[in-house]
């Protein structure tokens, strides 16, 4: 087996079918979220050999097209598969950078070591997303609000039907362009406490980004869509009804006192890269953050004693948004309209702002594509 030099040495097969500015002008008009996808993708293969040596090798561009699979591949049995979402902004003067891909790279590793897959080094994670970014730099949209959203993800390809790791494995990213979540209006949301679900336990799989902790929560986002919500709040039964996260961000509460709270990283909460970015901002602006237990019956309670002023989700995907009420089988806790500044919106535009190249990046926190 040929090992590449990592890094540095992506082969480049191009598209000869790529879509023509015209098809990819029509797309980047209004391209929602997760429907389209690139010219092109990265892939990086790894083989465990006759001795029970791992390695990666064959890392390069290829056009984008259906994955040749065998029907035995132990990703399609056994769901060994894992992955990231990160975005890619268009600056002002053209160049494009991502925001702390490092992170995303630390956690995608965190999630292989749970799921028993290789771990991938940080700087070919790193320079598959510069690789890819720049064969399909044309699809980086430059509207307000807009990115291109990278997923990278690493399948279990070896054909074999016994339960362990496999020993063929895939590393894929693809990258697909993303409108302005909110269609230019940030509204409070409501969402919907999971009583029937919960999204994880402890000692499973909560704090890794795997596929099977997002299809275990599609019963549970059902039953939110059914009673108009658009996400879903998991608790965890076994403590207390301890607040953790929705199904695709984390959750902060902002209190009169100046208190941030998040819940704390217990094993079952995703380390969300906002997370951390809103955690380190809110302490810049003399916020006093905590990462700890925070149970409905708190929020409950410091909503009745008014000392509990926003509640807020973030993830990558729409960066934050504050919660106008959580709707539970037996009513509503509704977070009252705000008088003064929002810290939520304040830190939002601070984020976004970096994010877009507006707002100096104190932290260090870009990459440029
Ligand atoms: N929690 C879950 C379950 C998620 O899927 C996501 C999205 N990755 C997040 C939180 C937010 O993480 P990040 O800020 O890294 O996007």
């Amino acid at each position: 087996m040929t090992q590449n030099a990592l890094g540095v040495d992506f082969a480049k097969r191009l598209s000869e079918t790529p879509k023509t500015p015209q098809e990819r002008a029509a797309i980047l008009a209004n391209p929602g979220f997760g429907n389209h996808f690139t010219d092109h993708t990265a892939v990086v293969d790894y083989t465990v050999d006759s001795e029970g040596k791992g390695g990666w090798h064959d890392a390069r561009i290829e056009p984008y097209g259906p994955i040749a699979m065998d029907p035995a591949a132990s990703v399609l049995h056994y769901g060994q598969e894992i992955f990231e979402g990160l975005k890619a902004y268009r600056h002002a003067d053209g160049s494009v950078w991502t925001f702390r891909p490092e992170a995303n790279a630390a956690r995608f590793n965190r999630s292989a070591r749970r799921l028993a897959l290789p771990e991938l080094p940080p700087e070919v994670f790193i320079e598959s997303l510069k690789q890819l970014v720049s064969v399909d730099r044309d699809w980086v949209p430059d509207g307000e609000g807009e990115s291109l959203y990278l997923r990278p993800f690493m399948i279990a390809t070896e054909a074999f039907l016994g339960v362990r790791p496999a020993r063929e494995v895939s590393y894929r990213v693809i990258a697909s362009p993303a409108g302005n979540y909110f269609g230019g209006e940030l509204k409070p949301v409501s969402i919907w406490l999971s009583e029937n679900y919960a999204r994880a336990g402890h000692g499973g799989t909560g704090e890794a980004k795997c596929g099977g902790n997002y299809a275990a929560s599609l019963a549970a986002q059902l039953e939110a869509e059914a009673n108009g919500c658009k996400q879903v709040l998991f608790l965890d039964p076994t403590d207390g009804f301890a607040v953790e996260e929705l199904g695709g961000m984390n959750i902060f509460f902002v209190f009169k006192d100046g208190t941030l709270v998040t819940p704390a990283l217990n094993g079952n909460i995703l380390h969300g890269v906002t997370r951390d970015s809103v955690m380190q901002l809110a302490a810049d602006r003399g916020l006093a953050v905590q990462e700890r237990r925070i149970t409905i019956d708190e929020w409950r309670q410091a909503l009745a004693d008014g000392t509990l002023t926003e509640v807020f989700a973030c993830g990558t995907a729409a960066v934050i948004t504050p919660i106008g009420e959580l709707k539970t089988k037996d009513g509503s806790l509704v977070t009252p309209t705000l008088e003064g500044e929002s810290v939520a919106m304040a830190i939002r535009e601070q984020l976004l702002g970096i994010q877009t190249g507006a707002v100096e990046d104190l932290h260090g926190w870009l990459t440029q594509l």
